[in-house]
């Protein structure tokens, strides 16, 4: 079932204390540069370092007769089920390929969740987590197409609105639409005249080819700079593909050299370091691929980046991603 306007405001109560209330601050630059007043919602400063965490204790503390929870995913969503498990004293396994670097499974070791190691593919990792659902009687959490972590994530919308109840447009950074899904049914359901837009990479935008294509379809997986927008929406994607298709007024794409400029804005016109993929909906306005309307907000999703290729971007530096580069320049307003 679909999460609803109140499922959200239950998903609040539920996460409050430890994954709410991070600051709304204006970007003057951007405000500047858009011609509409310009927030930007500070999910980097969230305990893990990124929004999911909202998602994952809203899931977590809704796990009945469970011996524990479990989930694949290596990066921002495995680091929310493991602190928010150890929140509550419960059990994590998250399960990763031998493929993924010691940085991030120490990481989500020292969050205390075990992990485990298996195969050499996201599908050897999922079928672990699998195995521990049947013979363990773990609860698998997934990233995106839950209803509590959908409701986890809409309480971003609730919060902007309530400081800010004359936002009209939300530019959200759109993956497997978790977010997006979210922070569109709590927007609308306040004010139906909110405008929502999904903002992905234009390489290997699952969500956008799968509502063109009108089913949930798979894409190639390419490395960007916004690596945290990567990966599929799942071929038997349940809530957020319907909710996404059906709630977005639009999904914009941008380039890697739009994602690149717009790290160096907010590095240096706003003085915070974040992931490539909070930086899309700036760099969609920057391109001139979205004219605003009114004040507009946009999710600053996370900080979890490899902060070489960060200080390679800051500096102007070329960046290698597999088999295309993205050229350097120095950073000009
Ligand atoms: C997961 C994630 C997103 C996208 O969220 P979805 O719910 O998958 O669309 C954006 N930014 C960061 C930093 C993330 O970790």
């Amino acid at each position: 079932m679909q999460p609803t306007l109140a499922d959200i405001y239950a998903a609040a109560k539920t996460i409050r204390g430890v994954a709410d209330g991070t600051p709304l601050v204006p970007s003057p630059y951007m405000t500047d540069r858009a011609g509409a007043e310009f927030l930007l919602k500070l999910e980097n400063m969230q305990p893990i370092g990124a929004f999911k965490l909202r998602g994952a204790c809203n899931a977590v503390a809704n796990v009945q007769e469970a011996r524990g929870v479990t989930c694949c995913s290596t990066g921002n969503h495995g680091r929310g089920v493991a602190f928010a498990a150890a929140q509550r004293g419960m059990r994590a396994v998250i399960c990763m390929s031998e493929l993924v670097p010691q940085a991030k499974v120490d990481g989500i070791r020292a969050l205390g969740a075990e992990v485990h190691i298996k195969g050499r593919s996201q599908d050897d990792a999922q079928a672990e987590a699998g195995r521990l659902v049947e013979e363990e009687g773990l609860f698998e959490i997934s990233p995106f197409d839950d209803p509590l972590v959908i409701a986890g994530q809409g309480t971003i919308g609730l919060e902007i609105l309530e400081a800010r109840p004359d936002v009209t447009t939300f530019l959200v950074p759109l993956s497997g639409g978790g977010l997006a899904a979210g922070v569109a049914r709590a927007a609308k359901s306040i004010n139906p005249a909110i405008r929502v837009v999904g903002i992905s990479m234009d390489r290997g935008a699952a969500m956008h080819d799968s509502i063109k294509a009108g089913t949930p379809i798979e894409v190639e997986e390419v490395p960007s700079l916004a690596d945290s927008l990567g990966g599929g929406i799942g071929l038997n994607n349940r809530l957020s593909f319907p909710m996404c298709r059906d709630l977005l007024d639009q999904v914009v794409l941008v380039s890697e050299d739009e994602i690149y400029h717009a790290m160096q804005v907010l590095y240096y016109e706003d003085r915070i370091v974040a992931e490539g993929a909070c930086v899309v909906g700036l760099a969609a306005v920057l391109a001139g691929r979205i004219t605003l309307d009114g004040p507009t907000a946009t999710i600053v999703t996370g900080r979890n980046l490899d902060m070489n290729v960060f200080t390679r971007i800051v500096t102007g530096q070329d960046v290698q991603l597999g088999d295309i580069t993205v050229k350097g320049r120095p950073y000009a307003a």
